[in-house]
């Protein structure tokens, strides 16, 4: 088998084929886990925060089979860390989604309606202003939902020690290997880099936010970027406010801001609202936006003002491959034994592991209870327009909702133009907010 990309989703789909008797050839253009795998804000997430989403697309039955598969991957997540002696700073602590202005309350209420709906209310579980504060008591936070199984990772820790199991059990790993080219060959497929070419009788595809730079995939998805900055030792800020008990947290903005602490008593603050990425320039990275990584320091001075005054220490980004359904898209390219994974919209630390175990089922053409998960060939909901119409689009939309975000924060309604803008997406069936 051939593997396309050496993020967790490459990785994962690897070690699964691996663990399935099968011969792995995973090719990599840099090195594994340096692109976002290796660098996000090591939330492993379960889906619960989309269930109502979920609902929507799938109706009740295949959303309850999917959420459900969401949770027990965290738990296979931390499971497998521990039986492969992988130190990823595996944290099963929770996570709190609290609203931080009137606008925004509905977002989490209604994840805990779904929850309820679907029968498992403990999945999600509504917290009043209080309860929220007892978790961390910043001025802004309002009411919120707490989602028992989210857990954290050191990404980089989980991203290294997964490419050190996967060459130990067998897998050839060959970085900077960037393929060019993918085209049917004889038994199967041939993935053609400028080195060499590996021909196997199937190939997994995933190379993330590169994704749109594939003529067969690139309207499917649009590339955004997340910036983090994380400040020096603060575990006084971390005292004053409570915030004890490690859950990793966002607020409940479409832009979401998202902050966790670390183990050496730093907080780590992102923000998905960065620039878009235009075309296909994307290959892994995105070039450090000294602007928005001022602008995010702003915001987490919002959310935290005892951090004012303490020092910002390491800041990084990276590109997010941005699903229009926002849901991850999984399946196989038509009339090839090629198979997909990509879309996760920021969410993919999680979902990438069950991503990894469909795609290796898809690879060695099993039909499993997995492949039968709705996500697989759900299809992307709508269709992104090429360039220039998708970058200029998404930026207007994008400056737009940067604005009703902040005129909502304020506790005040956006201008009418602001909100028709913002709604624009929608209208064509793209689903930015969760
Ligand atoms: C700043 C930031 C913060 C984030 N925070 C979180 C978070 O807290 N929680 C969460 O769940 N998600 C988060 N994410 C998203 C998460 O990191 C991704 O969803 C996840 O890592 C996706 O993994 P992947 O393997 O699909 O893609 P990637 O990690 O992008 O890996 C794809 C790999 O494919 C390689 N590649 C590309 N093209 C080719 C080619 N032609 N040939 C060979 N190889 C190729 C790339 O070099 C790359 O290594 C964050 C992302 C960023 C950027």
């Amino acid at each position: 088998m051939a593997v396309i990309g050496g993020g967790y989703t490459g990785m994962w789909a690897a070690w699964h084929l691996l663990a399935a008797g099968a011969r792995v050839a995973l090719l990599e253009a840099g090195l594994c886990g340096h692109g976002p795998s290796g660098r996000n804000g090591g939330f492993c997430e379960s889906m619960w925060m989309s269930a109502p989403a979920l609902r929507r697309a799938f109706g009740d039955g295949p959303a309850r089979r999917l959420l459900e598969a969401s949770s027990e991957t965290v738990g296979e997540i931390g499971a497998w860390c521990d039986e492969h002696d992988v130190d990823a700073w595996f944290d099963q602590s929770g996570y709190l989604c609290v609203s931080t202005a009137s606008a925004f309350d509905e977002v989490a209420r209604r994840a805990a309606e779904a929850a309820a709906a679907l029968g498992s209310p403990d999945r999600v579980v509504e917290l009043s202003p209080d309860e929220v504060r007892a978790r961390c008591a910043s001025p802004v936070f309002r009411t919120g939902v707490l989602i028992p199984d989210f857990a954290t990772v050191q990404p980089a820790r989980l991203a290294l020690g997964l490419r050190r199991r996967v060459v130990e059990r067998g897998g050839l790993v060959f970085e900077r290997s960037r393929v060019r080219s993918l085209r049917a060959g004889p038994g199967g497929i041939v993935a053609e880099t400028p080195e060499g070419s590996v021909r196997a009788r199937s190939a997994v595809l995933a190379v993330g936010p590169a994704a749109r730079g594939l003529p067969a995939l690139r309207s499917r998805l649009t590339v955004t970027s997340s910036h983090i900055v994380l400040t020096e030792p603060v575990p006084d800020v971390i005292a004053a406010l409570r915030w004890t008990g490690r859950e990793c947290i966002t607020d409940a903005r479409t832009l979401i801001h998202y902050f966790r602490t670390t183990r050496d008593g730093r907080i780590a603050f992102g923000w998905g609202g960065g620039r878009l990425a235009y075309g296909s320039r994307v290959n892994g990275r995105v070039e450090l936006d000294a602007a928005v990584v001022d602008e995010v320091r702003r915001h987490a001075l919002r959310i935290f003002p005892g951090l004012e005054g303490r020092r910002i220490t390491h800041a990084w980004g990276g590109p997010i491959d941005v699903s229009p359904s926002h849901v991850p898209q999984l399946g196989s390219l038509p009339g090839a034994p090629v198979h997909f994974a990509f879309g996760y919209t920021g969410n993919g630390v999680g979902p990438s592991h069950l991503a990894g175990r469909i795609l290796a089922s898809l690879a060695l053409d099993r039909r499993d209870e997995l492949t039968r998960l709705p996500i697989v060939e759900a299809g992307p909901g709508a269709w992104v327009p090429p360039e220039p119409l998708a970058w200029l689009g998404g930026s207007v939309v994008r400056t737009a909702l940067i604005r009703r975000e902040r005129v909502e924060e304020q506790g005040d309604r956006a201008d009418r133009l602001t909100r028709a803008i913002c709604a624009a997406p929608a209208a064509v069936g793209m689903h930015l907010a969760r």
